[in-house]
């Protein structure tokens, strides 16, 4: 497959902010991605742009002719694009570029992108669902919980199933917010959770009723203030050895599954000493290790982390994305492929998952920009029966 020319534009994501869409000409089509944008970033993040998003747009304007005539064939020939746009661009853009380089490199091959990846991918990753929000993705909301997301992972065969099993219970959480949160107004955040007013106990409690696994992001770096976590619902402060009592209460008391960011994006420490604790729970990076390889290595070394959040965009390269991959798989480190809360209508986040082998796909319950990618994690496990 040949590059004739590449161009890039601005579009709105589901948070109606500005995104980026990579646009290349090819000897066999042309082909588009975009790239989704995160609200609650971590700190040690990629730089979404280099300096801006218009000046990424000039730049890959600027950089048009230097693709030309760039054979690209296969998955790790990203390699050569890499080469030319180097420093230049920021991790968005990075990410859109080489999405849509794999979806060309895909249809000349006559194959979907995970295939790309793996051919032999067989795996599916299990649902983790967004059900009620707080924090940074529910930012108008005055009184609402300081984690961020209360999240439905059931345990099913297939996705599909997995799929219903989360909307059906999303439907049932209304029924029960509307009884027993006075605030409810049935509005929903920027990843399509329900916005609460009450707090985390009392949310745990509603959805122990559902008796699915449940899992946490307590996106904790969002609220740690002057090394204490700083709560607004109920007013409190709490040290890191406090917060580790309260999650060990949650863990024990819900049954908790899995436990993202239970500490502050520079909380080695408390993560290992909660892994220490809680073997059989996930305890996942997400903001700690921002799908970097050093950062990884970091948390493998001091047993920190059981599982890893990737989101693509964090990093940008996605042979970064295969490296950070290969090292968790060769550490027994469980792999959640994640969406973004400004969320577009790219797909490819479905065929990454898949094709790295991801043991987990965290996303959404509902709305378009979400059920797309979970649809089309469903047309994979169709396709492979
Ligand atoms: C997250 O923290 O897991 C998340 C999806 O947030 P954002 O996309 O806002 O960084
Ligand atoms: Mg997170």
């Amino acid at each position: 497959m040949k590059i004739l020319g590449v161009s890039a534009k601005t579009i709105l994501d589901s948070r109606k902010e500005k995104t980026i869409l990579i646009s290349i000409k090819t000897d066999v089509g042309n082909f588009s991605a975009s790239s989704p944008t995160g609200k609650s970033t971590g700190k040690h993040e990629a730089k979404t742009y280099k300096k801006s998003l218009e000046g990424d747009i000039k730049t890959i304007k600027d950089f048009s002719d230097y693709f030309s005539g760039e054979a690209i064939e296969k998955f790790d020939d990203l390699r050569r694009i890499e080469d030319i746009v180097d420093k230049h661009l920021g991790a968005n853009s990075f990410f859109a570029l080489e999405s849509a380089v794999l979806k060309a490199i895909a249809k000349e091959q006559k194959k979907e992108v995970w295939q790309l990846i793996n051919p032999k991918a067989k795996k599916l990753p299990r649902l983790v669902g967004n059900c009620i929000g707080g924090g940074k993705h529910s930012d108008s909301q005055k009184r609402k919980p300081d984690f961020q997301e209360f999240l439905l992972i059931p345990n099913s065969k297939s996705v599909k199933a997995s799929f219903e099993i989360n909307k059906k219970a999303k439907e049932r959480v209304k029924e029960i917010l509307q009884r027993t949160d006075k605030n409810f107004e049935g509005k929903q955040n920027d990843e399509n959770a329900w916005i609460s007013s009450l707090n985390e106990k009392e949310i745990l409690e509603i959805l122990k009723k559902l008796n699915l696994p449940l899992g946490l992001d307590v996106a904790s770096s969002s609220f740690y203030k002057r090394k204490n976590y700083q709560y607004k619902n109920p007013l409190l402060k709490r040290t890191s050895d406090e917060q580790f009592d309260y999650l060990s209460n949650l863990i024990k008391n819900f049954n908790l599954l899995y436990i993202e960011d239970g500490f502050d994006e520079e909380g080695f420490e408390s993560f290992a000493k909660l892994l220490k604790k809680f073997p059989d729970s996930l305890i996942v990076g997400d903001d700690l290790t921002v799908t970097n390889y050093k950062k990884l290595g970091k948390a493998i070394q001091m047993k920190s982390v059981n599982a890893l959040i990737v989101k693509p965009n964090q990093i940008g390269s996605l042979l970064e994305v295969k490296k950070v991959c290969k090292l968790a798989k060769e550490n027994n480190i469980k792999i959640i492929f994640s969406h973004r809360s400004g969320e577009t209508e790219e797909n490819i986040l479905a065929d990454l998952a898949f094709g790295f082998g991801a043991d987990f796909f965290k996303c959404g319950i509902e709305g378009d920009v979400r059920e797309g990618k979970i649809k089309r994690l469903i047309e994979i496990e169709k396709d492979l029966k």
